[in-house]
């Protein structure tokens, strides 16, 4: 149960398949929870994990986020321990001043796939990756990605420093804006009521029904859109870009499922594809440095728009390797000491620390490839590349923590043309 995949990353459902025994929980609309405490309003999003609907709290008159989780005991396992790490956050941060999501209450709820364990979070806004893909995948003006880094290192300085945890799967879709991108769909915002009873007409209107109807709609869509290209050639014209200004970037880290004590590791590999540190891959032990390098990617995604390293694993060669020759290409030939010091070196290099597989490397410095690549001005692309390259030591300890980060000058530039 150690890594998750790119889960929820594409705005698919999550699947009517996973809706049996052992499984998700199907919520309707106006669904009661807890003796009647929470009522389901709507779905926020999707975990391989778990279901989350953002819902009313009766008993407070708020709106919480409901992280239903799937049932089977592996699952029911990683809720407690959830749990416990929420509990843990919750209570060291009485002034809610860290950056990281607060758990309200906790239960389980019996339904027709099983004995669901249900965390109860403060509602929050969407994912930094909806953020991406609302901006039409351009990188974010460079003062927003300042704001946004803040509060992670924050949240990340709190976990690490106080409470000796890591989070071991940090990136953009694990990071949540406090509101909304668009205000009309925040419930508090835009004023409207809470939904109390079950809407007239549509009481047998479950959700697996709707995530059919849903998938079918998207796939006519796309069908659509296939033909119409084949057709004509024809090009949509580019659209114009997007203004986020009036959105708060003010964020916090969620999704605890994964976190582990740093005395008491359990997963051998952690962290997902993309945001994955070097040491993991090869086995040679991971710590906190390990979260800061998956922080630099999504600094890195954030001000570019597109992942720092998307491997892929083709022409004979495994993913691994291929990630490793692309962090090569943009950070320099890892240190022999370093390449064969792992578990896993002997898999990948030879005894000279070369890549075994892939010899010619295309080297382009961070720098330039803001530049040439993400057309950052050239002052942006140098303080950015500043602040990024150290956390990008192929030497875990000689990265700098959390806390180093955020004494660094990058973090108060105040950058007039933004
Ligand atoms: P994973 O497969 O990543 O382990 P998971 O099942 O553990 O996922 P989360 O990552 O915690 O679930 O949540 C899934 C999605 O639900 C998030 O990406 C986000 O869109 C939404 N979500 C989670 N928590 C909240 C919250 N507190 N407020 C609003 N939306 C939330
Ligand atoms: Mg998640």
């Amino acid at each position: 149960m150690s890594c998750s995949s790119s889960s929820g990353s594409s705005e698919e459902d999550e699947g009517f398949d996973s809706y049996r025994k052992g499984g998700y929980h199907a919520v309707r609309i106006a669904d009661t929870f807890a003796s009647g405490r929470y009522i389901a309003q709507r779905k926020l999003g999707w975990g391989q994990f778990s279901t989350v609907w953002l819902a009313y709290d009766t008993q407070s008159e708020r709106y919480v986020a409901l992280k239903i989780q799937k049932s089977a005991p592996e699952f029911a396992q990683s809720a407690l321990h959830e749990i416990e790490v929420l509990s843990a956050i919750t209570n060291g941060d009485p002034t809610n001043s860290k950056c990281v999501v607060r758990l309200i209450d906790h239960f389980k709820h019996v339904g027709p796939n099983g004995q669901h364990w249900c965390m109860v979070l403060e509602f929050l806004g969407d994912n930094i990756l909806r953020l991406i893909r609302y901006n039409r995948y351009k990188g974010l003006e460079i003062n927003k990605v300042r704001e946004i880094c803040k509060c992670v290192l924050t949240g990340l300085d709190y976990l690490h420093r106080e409470l000796r945890l890591l989070h071991t799967d940090l990136k953009p879709e694990n990071i949540l804006l406090l509101s909304t991108i668009n205000s009309s769909k925040d419930p508090i915002k835009s004023g409207t009521a809470p939904i109390l009873e079950k809407p007239e007409g549509v009481s047998n209107g479950s959700a697996t029904m709707s995530a059919i109807e849903k998938r079918l709609k998207q796939r006519a869509r796309r069908a659509v859109a296939t033909i119409s290209t084949k057709r004509g050639g024809f090009v949509s014209a580019p659209k114009p870009p997007r203004c986020l200004d009036g959105i708060d970037m003010n964020c916090k880290i969620v999704d605890f499922g994964n976190a582990c004590w740093e005395s008491k590791k359990i997963a051998e590999e952690i962290q997902t594809r993309q945001y994955r540190a070097p040491e993991v891959i090869l086995q040679s032990g991971y710590s906190f440095a390990s979260d800061m390098w998956s922080f630099a990617c999504t600094a890195f995604e954030l001000a570019t728009g597109e992942m720092m390293f998307a491997p892929k694993g083709t022409q004979g060669f495994s993913e691994d390797e291929d990630h490793l020759a692309l962090m090569m290409e943009l950070l320099g030939k890892m240190p022999r000491k370093i390449a064969i010091g792992g578990r896993r070196s002997k898999d990948y290099f030879d005894r000279h620390g070369d890549l075994k597989r892939i010899r010619r490397l295309k080297y382009c410095a961070l720098d330039r490839l803001l530049v040439d690549k993400f057309k950052l001005s050239n002052t942006d692309a140098r303080e950015l590349a500043e602040f990024l390259s150290p956390i990008l030591d192929f030497a875990p300890e000689k990265r700098p923590t959390a806390q180093q980060c955020l004494q660094h000058p990058w973090l108060n530039i105040k950058n007039p043309d933004s």
